[in-house]
C-alpha cells in the first residue's frame, strides 16, 4: 500500500481481515492532524459498523440531518433507508488515526517516513522503490495499491491517464481562531463575489473557505498566508475577519479528473489517486473508503489463491462508473453554485424541485452513496425477475439466530461473505460447505417481518454487497451460480445438467 491516507489505510485493514500480509509506505513521519473532510455519510457509516468501527467514532461525534447540494442545505437524510439517517461529523484526523489504529491491531505494518520513489512490476511481482530514514530500500510484493493522494507518484509511474479539466476556482481554506466581531456562523453561501463559509470546529475555531471564480487559479504548491485568506474572504464576503492562530491553511480547486484505469497489471489504485473533483457534498473520502471496501476482498482472494477468473477486474467495473458519477455531480453542483446573475434562475428552479419528496431522496442516496446497484449478474435465468437487491447494500436488519439476536452489519464484521438462510429448516446449509473459509452460513429468522418479507435467503459480498437473493428459498440455480462467481464454488454436476 501506498499512502497512509484513510484510503490506505481502509485497504491494510480489508487486505489483512482476507489474511494477506501487508505493508502501508507513509511519507509523512507523523500525522499531519489536518482535516479535509469533515463528515461520514450514510453508508461510510454502515462500513464501519460492518466492521466493528463504529463505537468508536461515534460516542461524541455530533451528528447532522441535512446535508447540501450546491450549498443548498435541503438534502434530508433521515429519510434515508436505513439506521443512519445523517451525516456523522468526524474530523478526517479522527478517521485516519482510528483507520491506523486498526491497521495496526490487524496486524499490517504501517511504515512513516517512508516514500515510494520508483515502481517496477512483471508478470510475477510489483518492485517499489523507496526512500526512508536510512536512505533507499526496495519491497517486493505481489501487488501494490496506490493510495497515495490526487498527486500519485504510483498512478504516474505506472502510466495510467489522468484526464479531466484543470481547475477554473481559486478556493482558500483557513482553520483559524476569530478575534473581535464573530459573524453569526454560517455553511458554504454563494454570494455575488463567489463562495463563502464560516464552519464552526472546535471551541473558538472556525474554518473559513473562501471560492472566486473565473480566476486565474494559484498553483497548489503556493503557500496560502494568513494575509491571503483575510484578502479573499474580505473580496467574496465583505467581511473584515480578524483572523489568527492558524492551525492549517491550504488551498484548493475544482479540477475534475478520473484514472482511465484502476488496474494496470499489479498496480492498482483507490481513493483520490483514482479520482479528483471539487469538494462539494462531502464525497471524496467517502468514495474512497468504499473503493477501499471494495478492493479489500478482492484483492485478498487473488492473492491467497481462490479468486474465481475475473475477480480482480470486477473492482474497476464497478467502481469507475460510481466515481465517474461523483465528478459528474460535483461539477454540477459548482455550476449551481456560480455567481453569475444567469445563473440564479436556474439555481432557483433547482431548489424548487428538491422540495418534491422523490428528487430530494434521490439526490441525499447518490451523494451518500446509498443509491449504489453494482452491475452483478447473479445467474438468474433469462427472462426471470431479478431480486430487487441484487448488487445493492444488504439492508440492516435484525435477526434471530440459534445464538440469540444480532445483526446483518455484526455477521458482516470477519469481512467473510455471508449466506443468511431465512428458510425453514435451514435447508441451504449445504451450498456454503463447498465455500468454507470464504462464506458463513447462518440459518435465522428476520427480527422483523416486514422489513424482510420478500426475503427467503440471501448471499452478501464481504463488502456488504448482495450477490444473490431470493424470495422462495428455491433458486439453487442461482445461489450455485453466484457462489461460483464470486466464491469460486466448484462446479456440481447438477450446474453442468443445468446449462
Ligand atoms: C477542502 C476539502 C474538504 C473536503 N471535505 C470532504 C468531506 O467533507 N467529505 C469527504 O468525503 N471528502 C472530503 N474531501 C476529500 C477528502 O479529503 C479526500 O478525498 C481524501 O483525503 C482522500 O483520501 P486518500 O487516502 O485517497 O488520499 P489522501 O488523504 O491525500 O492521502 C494520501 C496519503 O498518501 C501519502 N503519500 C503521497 N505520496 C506518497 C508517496 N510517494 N509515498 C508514500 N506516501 C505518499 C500522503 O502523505 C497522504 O498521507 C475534502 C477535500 C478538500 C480539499
Amino acid at each position: 500500500m501506498v499512502g497512509g491516507g484513510p484510503v490506505g489505510l481502509m485497504t491494510a485493514c480489508e487486505l489483512r481481515l482476507g489474511g494477506v500480509d501487508t505493508v502501508v509506505l507513509e511519507r509523512l513521519t507523523v500525522p499531519s492532524g489536518q482535516s479535509r473532510a469533515l463528515g461520514l455519510h450514510a453508508r461510510t457509516v454502515e462500513v464501519f459498523e460492518q466492521r466493528g468501527l463504529l463505537d468508536k467514532v461515534e460516542a461524541k461525534a455530533p451528528v447532522w440531518p441535512r446535508g447540501h447540494f450546491a450549498g443548498l442545505r435541503k438534502v434530508d437524510l433521515t429519510r434515508l433507508d436505513g439506521d443512519h439517517g445523517y451525516a456523522l461529523m468526524v474530523p478526517q484526523s479522527r478517521t485516519e488515526e482510528l483507520l491506523e489504529e486498526r491497521a495496526r491491531e490487524l496486524g499490517a505494518t504501517v511504515l512513516r517516513g517512508h516514500a515510494l520513489t520508483g515502481l517496477t512490476q512483471d508478470d510475477d511481482r510489483v518492485t517499489a522503490e523507496v526512500a526512508g530514514p536510512d536512505g533507499t530500500w526496495r519491497l517486493t510484493a505481489r501487488y501494490l495499491v496506490g493510495c497515495d493522494g490526487g498527486a500519485s507518484t504510483v498512478r504516474k509511474l505506472a502510466g495510467v491517464a489522468f484526464p479531466g479539466t484543470a481547475s477554473t476556482v481559486n478556493a482558500v481554506l483557513g482553520d483559524v481562531r476569530i478575534l473581535g466581531d464573530r459573524p453569526a456562523s454560517r455553511e458554504l453561501r454563494r454570494l455575488p463575489g463567489g463562495l463563502f463559509g464560516l464552519i464552526p470546529l472546535d471551541g473558538d475555531l472556525f474554518r473559513v473557505v473562501a471560492v472566486e471564480f473565473d480566476t486565474e487559479p494559484v498553483p497548489k504548491d503556493v503557500p496560502v498566508t494568513l494575509e491571503e485568506l483575510r484578502a479573499t474572504a474580505r473580496r467574496v464576503s465583505g467581511l473584515d475577519l480578524d483572523v489568527t492562530d492558524p492551525r492549517w491553511l491550504s488551498r484548493f480547486g475544482d479540477a475534475t479528473r478520473q484514472a482511465v484505469r484502476y488496474r494496470s497489471g499489479r498496480v492498482l489504485l483507490a481513493g483520490d489517486a483514482a479520482h479528483i473533483h471539487f469538494p462539494a457534498g462531502g464525497q471524496g473520502l467517502n468514495t474512497g473508503i468504499q473503493d477501499a471496501v471494495n478492493l479489500g476482498w478482492k484483492l485478498a482472494a487473488t492473492v491467497r489463491g481462490w479468486a474465481p477468473g475475473g475477480l480482480l477486474d470486477t473492482y474497476h467495473a464497478e467502481r469507475h462508473p460510481v466515481a465517474h458519477r461523483v465528478c459528474m455531480n460535483t461539477r454540477a453542483q459548482l455550476a449551481l453554485m456560480h455567481p453569475a446573475d444567469r445563473i440564479t434562475p436556474l439555481r432557483d428552479l433547482f431548489s424548487e424541485l428538491m422540495d418534491l419528496d422523490q428528487v430530494n431522496t434521490y439526490l441525499a442516496e447518490m451523494i451518500t452513496g446509498l443509491d449504489i446497484r453494482y452491475p452483478m449478474d447473479d445467474g438468474t435465468a433469462p427472462g426471470a425477475v431479478r431480486h430487487r437487491l441484487v448488487g445493492r447494500r444488504v439492508p440492516p436488519l435484525q435477526v434471530d439466530t440459534a445464538q440469540g439476536r444480532t445483526s446483518t452489519a455484526r455477521l458482516l464484521r470477519s469481512g467473510h461473505g455471508l449466506l443468511l438462510d431465512f428458510t425453514d429448516g435451514g435447508s441451504l446449509a449445504a451450498f456454503a460447505e463447498s465455500c468454507a473459509g470464504r462464506v458463513r452460513y447462518v440459518a435465522a429468522r428476520p427480527g422483523d417481518r416486514a422489513k424482510a418479507d420478500d426475503l427467503a435467503a440471501l448471499l452478501v459480498r464481504p463488502d456488504g454487497y448482495v450477490a444473490w437473493a431470493c424470495s422462495d428459498g428455491g433458486d439453487h440455480a442461482g445461489l450455485r451460480r453466484a457462489l461460483r462467481t464470486w466464491f469460486a464454488a466448484p462446479e456440481t454436476p447438477t450446474d453442468t445438467d443445468a446449462r
